[in-house]
């Protein structure tokens, strides 16, 4: 039950079967018990011309009032002048599990004469709510951090079945790097089925055309096969035809929820009579962590090293050192290398200069202890010299008492 194979690095891995039950197989458990406690959160944008059924939707989806429905008067009163920015957040629950679901409409996008700058208010919000998120992300403490970034945005396209208008190509252009985009076809149950499938068509190929990029489901490789043909089946659908509807009718002794026409009722939660289902599935059922996860990952990554980036280049390049980590560390570690390597070379010089300097005096004593050792050897030479002079002139001066002589005269003393 034990096999050591030493790995390149030279390091032994033990791998090792389980003899009993350790508990990690719960893990997955702990997670969910753990977010049911937490509750989940999801923050969804719809924008649309009004009277397309927006609330009407977003109450069908959850399941709950969050809009009111609208009072006549509110729908015939006058529209507001510029795009407005509302949120509606309700904390909903489903067998025990929390959603705090926020919901930002966007009344007056696409109500006027000129809808040119439409898109912009809108753009703004979103890029506002990462910013808020970016300033907490440097705070010190970030154990609790508020996230209101726009995790998905429902484009409601209006049911003419022609093309898309202007405005919307414009909004998804200008929208697309910065949400999730989900087009909807609103109000699907006044287009026939063909018309329907047509107007999805021509959708599609202005979208390609303009190089719009809308939400795609990731496939990963750990993906079943079930798995992959049920994401593939809702992609298909997109933009997703839909009918809303908050009431209820009997078919057939069912209870459903639906649209009553003259020649029968059009169910929302009907696969074969619209795309609710499937929106709702990828909404909430499938998509939802998928979607909050590439709003993360992707988009704000991508807005906030845009914005990094953006702030390097106009102000001074210091600045953006300073909100770099990563860049500065590396700067920093550049920094300390060259200041060692600095001193070194100061510590290597003033060493060479000591040298340098001992082996000068080292030839100074050694050329002055050459010149005493010569001076006195030709003092000794001279000494020498005046000596045997000396004795030579001495020895002249008695010429007739050589050697010999002298012992002569040792014996002739005895
Ligand atoms: P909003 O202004 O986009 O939020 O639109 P509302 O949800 O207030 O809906 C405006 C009107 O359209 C209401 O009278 C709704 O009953 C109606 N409506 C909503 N959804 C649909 C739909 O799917 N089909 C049809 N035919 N009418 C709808």
């Amino acid at each position: 039950d034990q096999a050591s194979t030493p790995s390149a690095s030279g390091i032994t891995v033990i791998r090792k079967k389980l003899q009993g039950y350790v508990g990690f197989a719960n893990l997955p458990n702990q997670v969910h018990r753990k977010s049911v406690k937490t509750g989940f959160q999801f923050t969804c944008m719809v924008v649309g011309e009004s009277g397309l059924g927006k609330s009407t939707l977003v109450n069908t989806l959850f399941n709950t009032q969050l809009y009111p429905p609208k009072e006549i008067a509110e729908l015939t009163a006058e529209l507001p002048q510029t795009v407005e920015i509302k949120s509606t957040t309700a904390d909903i629950e489903e067998n025990g599990v929390k959603l705090k679901l926020t919901v930002v409409d966007t009344p007056g996008f696409g109500d006027f004469v000129n809808n040119e700058e439409s898109w912009k208010p809108i753009l703004d919000d979103i890029e506002s709510r990462c910013d808020a998120y970016l300033e907490q992300e440097n705070r010190v403490n970030r154990r609790k951090m508020a996230d209101n970034r726009i995790h998905a945005c429902l484009y409601f396209i209006s049911p003419t079945g022609h093309a898309l208008k202007a405005v919307d190509i414009e909004f998804m252009r200008r929208l697309h790097t910065r949400v999730n985009l989900i087009p909807i076809i609103a109000k699907a149950d006044t287009m026939t089925e063909e018309e329907v499938v047509a107007f999805k068509e021509r959708i599609l190929a202005d979208i390609n055309y303009h190089q719009i990029q809308i939400y795609q489901a990731p496939v990963y490789e750990y993906d079943d096969m079930e798995t992959i043909a049920e994401n593939s089946e809702i992609m298909s659908k997109i933009p997703f035809a839909v009918v809303g509807s908050d009431k209820e009718f009997d078919v057939d002794g069912r209870r459903v929820r639906g649209r009553m026409y003259p020649w029968g009722i059009i169910e929302v939660d009907n696969e074969d009579h619209c795309d609710f289902v499937k929106l709702r599935q990828m909404l909430i059922r499938t998509h939802m962590e998928e979607l909050k996860e590439y709003t993360n990952d992707v988009l704000y990554e991508n807005y906030r090293t845009e914005k990094l980036t953006a702030m390097g280049i106009q102000q001074d390049p210091s600045v953006f050192k300073e909100v770099n980590p990563t860049q500065k560390m590396e700067e920093e570690r550049l920094a300390h290398e060259q200041k060692l390597a600095k001193m070194e070379s100061e510590m290597r010089a003033v060493f060479q200069a000591k040298v340098t300097e001992k082996e000068a005096k080292l030839k100074h004593s050694e050329a002055e202890l050459y010149a005493r050792h010569k001076e006195m050897k030709e003092a000794l030479d001279r000494q020498r010299a005046d000596l045997e002079e000396k004795k030579r002139r001495l020895e002249s001066g008695r010429p007739n008492t050589p050697e010999k002589g002298k012992k002569k005269g040792f014996s002739f003393n005895k």
